[in-house]
């Protein structure tokens, strides 16, 4: 990090704001030249607030030369993250298709769509139990007894499940969900993410509606000072002007991701759509673009789906996208980084 000091800076001030960064274990070079001194922050300065040291008087611009994350990052850490999820392995070169439905409605919905996805070349099985919906008064899951439900599918078909965790309060449900996910609109949820990262339960953490990669990357940032390393990330779509799809997909972020992190990579076709019709299509980008894997909603009987109907996948349609998906795979973009 650097930091451009105004002209004739107050010694006082100065003096001080050295005093603050060495005790954050920051070496400081001064450079000081005809008309401007420059200070060169050397250590460890994801812990420095950039912020706070803008809005000194004595200061004229800050630049960071390092992200302020570490532990996702791929400098640090050039060998791309594999996780093993209870026997399936996802990153570096490992696929994953994890597909269910939106929630969990009843035994025989969750268990059919299980054995059909898992027939269909699917590693793991999603199914919410806990909805983060946008109306108070539609389906909020089946919370604990869709817990319930999952497992019993897990049971059945020997697939790793992934639900969704909404508050701390519920995770002793969450003691044999293979994948603890992030929704959205938790991404920001820190206390959230803080407990999350003292477990040692693999996180699927998926990028808010207007977050930026950075502030993602913060977040599995989050989880990991926390001594929890077993984060995936999942572009889901982000808000932009169009009205026709619920999400824009952000393709690009795919491969800047990867080039950020090592962290494994999914895209969420079906939340970044809205609609079932655009899933495949977007599917098959993302797999060109370098995803490790894809997220898709998938419902015996989508015209009735308690939730997110309109944007799942028939287990037939599913099954079509899993083929395509597979012919893709060879030709997907690797960065050479
Ligand atoms: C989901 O995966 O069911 C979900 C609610 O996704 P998101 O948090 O991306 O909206
Ligand atoms: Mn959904």
């Amino acid at each position: 990090m650097i930091v451009v000091l105004k002209d004739n800076p107050d010694q006082k001030q100065l003096d001080n704001l050295i005093q603050w960064l060495e005790s954050l274990n920051i070496d400081i070079n001064i450079s000081e030249g005809r008309d401007t001194t420059i200070l060169g922050l050397i250590g460890d300065t994801s812990v420095v607030d950039i912020d706070l040291i803008s809005a000194l008087d004595i200061v004229e611009a800050v630049k960071r030369i390092t992200e302020p994350y570490k532990n996702a990052n791929r400098k640090f850490h050039p060998d791309d993250t594999v996780l093993d999820i209870n026997g399936v392995k996802i990153g570096g070169g490992n696929f994953q298709l994890i597909a269910g439905p939106c929630s969990v409605e009843s035994m025989e919905q969750v268990c059919s769509i299980a054995e059909s996805v898992k027939g269909s070349g699917a590693g793991m099985l999603r199914g919410g139990a806990f909805k983060p919906r946008t109306s108070p008064y539609a389906f909020q899951g089946m919370r604990d007894k869709g817990i319930e439900l999952l497992l019993e599918a897990k049971k059945v078909t020997g697939l790793p499940i992934v639900s969704e965790i909404m508050d701390f309060s519920q995770i002793s449900l969450f003691g044999d969900v293979d994948l603890i996910q992030i929704g959205a609109r938790n991404m920001q949820n820190f206390e959230l993410l803080k407990e999350l990262g003292k477990t040692n339960k693999p996180i699927l953490l998926k990028r808010g509606l207007s977050s930026t990669l950075q502030e993602l990357l913060m977040s599995a940032e989050y989880i990991m000072a926390g001594g929890n390393e077993q984060v995936i990330l999942c572009e889901r779509g982000i808000r932009t002007f169009e009205t026709i799809t619920r999400n824009t997909l952000d393709l690009s972020a795919i491969p800047l991701l990867k080039s950020m992190t090592h962290l494994p990579v999914i895209a969420d076709p079906s939340h970044a759509t809205g609609l079932s019709r655009l899933v495949k299509p977007m599917a098959m980008a993302a797999v060109a673009a370098g995803a490790d894997g894809l997220l898709i909603e998938v419902h015996n009987d989508p015209a009735n789906a308690l939730c997110d109907g309109q944007q799942s996948l028939t287990p037939e349609e599913f099954a079509d996208l899993a083929d395509s998906v597979k012919h893709i795979r060879p030709y997907a973009y690797r960065s050479n980084r």
